[in-house]
């Protein structure tokens, strides 16, 4: 097949199975307001989880970072992209989550491919969670290592897989909220389960750092457990963008050494590292206390709200809330009409989600007010009809 044929054969498949996707450009993405041109609607679309994007503290920090370094970094963290401001924010990570230390990367995406590629070789063995994020799962299967994924928040079937032979050593993978369906993970079991295999642990804590646990130290912290790697992002409650991963020292020095994504990438600029300090600040005090709360809030009168018109929740206290459609072009339909009245919701479809559970993915932020959850109600009931 020509290179032409098999992109329109692409491309058509897609388009028949309702799954093309198409991107708008915005005027504002993130907050409580989604914006296009004039118009605007009421947010459930984005991870702006704290309502930090649009935060003047941050715009000013980042403003000042970029005055005093510049808008670039000008190279790998191994040249001449590690600056003051890295240094000083990856010190403030390590110690808020009590780890030897945190290594930055330019997204989240970045820092699981990454982690995976550098440690991995073809004698070890992958153990993942099988909703675990695209990010986790596309690196996994192309490191050289064999990838099998166990039920999803299943650790007895963890603990089965780790328990076959391996020559080398295992990886234990998954996520603390995960991002389609909010759920959380069982971590304490699965941190037992992989110390007694003696594999390492890696958790991508996304979804839940900055919302959960004390001083928004996330689902790790919340559930007494400190994997060998945690993956937090900054892209989520933090506002900005950009990932670090919290590990020991030796584990740190040889991604250092390793990790290609460190060696042959340019850092992420030391405004930016400015200003996430800076969100760290806000979400460490009270004011993050303030909204974690407000969250937690929002999320309460939704789930309520929502039982009580008698749609179909899943299990999910996070600000993820999911209600699944099932059919990909019901899904569809009815974002359409949430939109015609105000709300703008996304519909989620495989291959982002398994076969016939299209859904409606509704979050939540602290930038929300009780009448927009109100609102976001009303609307549903509407649809529904
Ligand atoms: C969003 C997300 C990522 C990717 O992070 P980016 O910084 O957006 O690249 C990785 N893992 C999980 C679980 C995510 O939800």
């Amino acid at each position: 097949m020509s290179w032409q044929a098999r992109i329109e054969a692409a491309l058509a498949q897609r388009l028949a199975s309702d799954t093309f996707r198409r991107r708008r450009p915005l005027s504002q993405g993130a907050g409580r307001w989604l914006a296009q041109g004039e118009r605007r609607w009421l947010n459930f679309s984005s991870n702006d989880y704290l309502g930090l994007s649009q935060h003047p503290q941050l715009i000013a920090a980042w403003q000042e970072g970029a005055v005093r370094y510049g808008v670039g970094s000008g190279g790998s963290g191994h040249v001449t992209g590690y600056s003051e401001a890295h240094e000083q924010f990856e010190q403030q990570l390590a110690d808020w989550l009590g780890y030897p230390r945190a290594l930055l990367f330019i997204s989240g995406f970045a820092a699981n491919q990454a982690v995976i590629a550098a440690l991995m070789t073809d004698a070890d063995r992958i153990v993942a969670d099988r909703l675990s994020h695209a990010s986790l799962l596309e690196a996994a299967s192309h490191s050289p290592a064999q990838l099998r994924r166990f039920v999803h928040n299943d650790t007895a079937h963890l603990t089965q897989l780790l328990a076959r032979p391996v020559s080398g050593q295992q990886l234990a993978v998954t996520e603390g909220v995960f991002s389609m369906d909010g759920d959380g993970a069982p971590l304490a079991a699965i941190a037992d389960a992989a110390r007694g295999a003696e594999a390492y642990l890696l958790v991508d804590d996304a979804h839940g750092i900055g919302v959960s646990g004390e001083e928004g130290r996330g689902s790790c912290w919340q559930q007494g457990i400190k994997p060998d790697l945690l993956v937090v992002t900054f892209g989520k409650a933090f506002g900005v963008s950009g990932a670090a991963v919290l590990c020991s020292d030796a584990l740190a020095d040889y991604l250092l050494q390793y990790a290609r994504h460190l060696i042959y990438s340019t850092s992420m600029p030391p405004a930016q590292a400015v200003a996430l300090s800076r969100a760290l600040a806000l979400i460490r005090g009270d004011e993050g206390e303030a909204r974690r709360r407000a969250l937690r809030q929002h999320i309460a009168r939704f789930r309520d709200g929502a039982s009580q018109l008698g749609l179909k929740l899943t299990g999910s206290e996070s600000a993820i809330q999911p209600l699944i459609v099932g059919d990909n072009g019901r899904a569809l339909a009815l974002a359409e009409q949430l939109r015609a009245r105000g709300c703008w919701l996304t519909a989620i479809r495989p291959p982002t989600v398994p076969a016939g559970t299209a859904r409606l993915r509704i979050t939540l932020t602290s930038a929300h007010e009780a009448q927009d959850i109100d609102r976001l109600l009303e609307v549903l009931h509407a649809a529904g009809e």
